[in-house]
């Protein structure tokens, strides 16, 4: 599902620099990621999904090159094949709690919003514990709450691959469990690939595998 190889990165005015030499994950497989606050592991994440690009090396998502398209081609490979729970949730703060898990499907890239879709969105909603907080906007949502946005309008497009960018954060040790347990169900369901970088070091028993982010980058 992910193979990267020498993978080079820099923000163009900061001084932050990212270098893997290897990363590889397989269809389906969950994996947890770990590491100090910094170091890039949210950077990682962004070039995972397509959000910027490698400057240098190859990276493959789902059979792609990531590396060979532009901007428009990345923007569709992201809204068509990952779910991408944001560490800071980034939700749209005009939207609804419902219009912010459709989101996906209003920016269009060949998405198509139809009965099936609206129905999956009341399923995972109620599933999360937000069924009655749907006409909500974000800024009426608790922490914990638009956490729970941000993760059913991950799945609700059946993406290939899920990146979770400390997606239980904000969520007491009991909703925590219950959320992963979702996470994990619907993965499952859809075969989907799960990568999650997190701080709960609970929750690692529960992953296929650990990467410790430090040796990742060292590893470079
Ligand atoms: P982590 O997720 O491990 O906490 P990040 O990937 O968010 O780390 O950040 C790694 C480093 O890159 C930090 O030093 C951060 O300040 C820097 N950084 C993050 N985003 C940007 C940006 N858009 N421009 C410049 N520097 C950035
Ligand atoms: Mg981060």
């Amino acid at each position: 599902m992910i193979a990267a190889r020498d993978i080079a990165f820099a923000y163009p005015r900061g001084g932050f620099a990212l270098k893997v030499s290897q990363l590889d994950v397989a269809p389906a497989e969950r994996v947890g990621v770990i590491g100090p606050s910094g170091t890039g592991k949210t950077t990682l994440l962004n070039l995972l999904a397509g959000l910027s690009r490698p400057d240098a090396g190859t990276l493959s998502v789902a059979g792609t090159d990531l590396t060979a398209l532009g901007e428009a081609g990345r923007r569709r490979f992201r809204a068509t094949h990952v779910g991408f729970i944001f560490q800071n949730f980034a939700l749209v703060d005009y939207l609804n709690a419902y219009e912010n898990i459709l989101y996906p499907y209003r920016v269009g890239l060949g998405l198509k919003l139809d009965s099936q879709v609206r129905e999956r969105a009341h399923a995972l909603a109620d599933a999360c514990g937000i069924a009655n907080r749907l006409k909500s906007h974000p800024q009426a949502l608790s922490g914990g709450e638009q956490q729970r946005v941000a993760i059913c309008r991950a799945l609700v497009t059946r993406p290939r691959l899920i990146l979770a960018d400390e997606a239980t954060g904000n969520l007491d040790p009991e909703t925590k469990e219950v959320i992963l347990d979702l996470l994990f169900a619907r993965a499952a369901e859809m075969e989907a690939t799960v990568l999650a970088v997190t701080h709960d070091h609970d929750l690692l028993p529960r992953f296929d595998r650990v990467i410790d982010f430090s040796t990742l980058r060292q590893a470079a």
